[in-house]
Order: C-alpha cells, then structure tokens, then sequence
C-alpha cells in the first residue's frame, strides 16, 4: 500500500467511527438523512470517505438507502428489536461457548478491567453514550475471540442494531445494573472454561434484554 493510500485507509476508518458513533449515541437519531455534503461539512472532511462510510453503516444496518432520496439512519421498533435479540442470543451462546475453550489469563484480565470500568460508569452520571461504548467494546472482545469471522460479522450487525433501540432497555437505572450483573456471569463462565456455562450464561443476558423490553 503506498502512503496516501494508507492515510486515505486510516481517514476512512476514523470518519465511519465518528459516523457510528454520532448514530449509536443518538445524535444522528432514528430516521435523520445522512447527507454527505452535511456530513463532510461538519467532520471536516472530504466527501467521499463520508460516501464511504455511509455505506458502511448501510452494510452494517444502522442506515438504510433511500431511492433518489440518499441514506437515513435506520429505525428499529419492539417487534424489529425482539427479532434481532431472539437471534443474537443463540449466536451470542455459541460465539461464548467457542471463546471459553481458546481464551486466554491475559485476555481475562482484560474483560476483568472491562467489568470495572462498567462499573465505575454505572456508578458515575448516567451517560448513555459511554454505556453503549462499553457494551458494544464488552461483546465485541468475546466474539472476537471465537475464532469464526462468519458468526463475529453476524454478530456486530446485531449488537449494533439492538443499541439503535431508543427506550429504556439501555437507559434505566435497574437495567444498566442487571445487565452488568449478567455481563459478570459471562465473564465467570469464560473463567471456568466450560463452553456450557459461557453458553448458557451469554443466553440469559440477551434472554435477559428481550424480558426487560417486554416489561417497559
Ligand atoms: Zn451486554
């Protein structure tokens, strides 16, 4: 790769980051247009690493295409959120049950030190953002681990697509506290290197996520 193909590369990984992370936040809320003229204007950029990482999203479903009309951020309702979690949690399982067999000590102090920033969050003002960061680094790192790019893909996708979920699944006090308490069990699980309990552990937290919508 020559240089300015190199810069052209880490360019466009920085503007899809910002893009993703201006819609995980929802500051580019559900539905708003992706307009790249607007966007490069306002990332201080060229036009087409936006191009580029507007499509991205698109490819990631946190945006869809709109005929003649450019690309919006995407919307998820209950029914959409319900699907996509009822799928994530049997694939979340086997990503966990294949990370407890290859995991290493150093990457469980990892996820250990991950759990106590979680922590430290929970316990600091509530900021959504930096709770979304959070989850999506926590399950990013365990599905990373399970060594099959097809399932890690799949599974981005999902987790990104369940944060695009605007209620009081990410939001609420208790929730945020359940779901740290579950992210915990996982960890455990991976610590005891028995892909069952990782399965059945990162089940019950999707299982978990899906019983909380249902309650709002
Ligand atoms: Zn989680």
């Amino acid at each position: 790769m020559t240089d300015a193909a190199a810069d052209g590369a880490l360019l466009g990984e920085s503007v899809h980051r910002q893009l993703r992370q201006l819609v995980l936040s929802g500051e580019l809320g559900p539905g708003t247009a992706l307009s790249v003229p607007g966007l490069s204007a306002r990332l201080g950029v060229s036009r087409s690493p936006v191009r580029e990482a507007v499509q991205q999203l698109i490819y990631e479903g946190l945006a869809v295409a709109v005929p003649h009309a450019g690309a919006r951020v995407a919307t998820i309702d209950d029914r959409q959120v319900c699907d996509v979690l009822a799928v994530r949690a049997v694939l979340d399982g086997l990503a966990a049950a294949t990370a407890a067999v290859r995991v290493t000590a150093a990457e469980l102090a990892e996820l250990n030190a991950m759990l106590s920033a979680q922590e430290a969050n929970l316990r600091a003002a509530a900021d959504a953002a930096r709770d979304t960061e959070l989850d999506l680094e926590f399950h990013a790192f365990i599905r990373d681990r399970c060594g099959n790019r097809t399932l890690a893909d799949e599974l981005a996708r999902m987790e990104a697509q369940a944060h695009l979920y605007r209620g009081d699944l990410w939001r609420s006090e208790s929730n945020r506290r359940t779901a740290l308490r579950e992210h915990r069990r996982i960890v455990e699980a991976l610590e005891s290197g028995h892909p069952d309990d990782a399965r059945a552990a990162a089940e019950a937290h999707v299982r978990g996520l899906i019983t909380r919508l249902g309650r709002r």
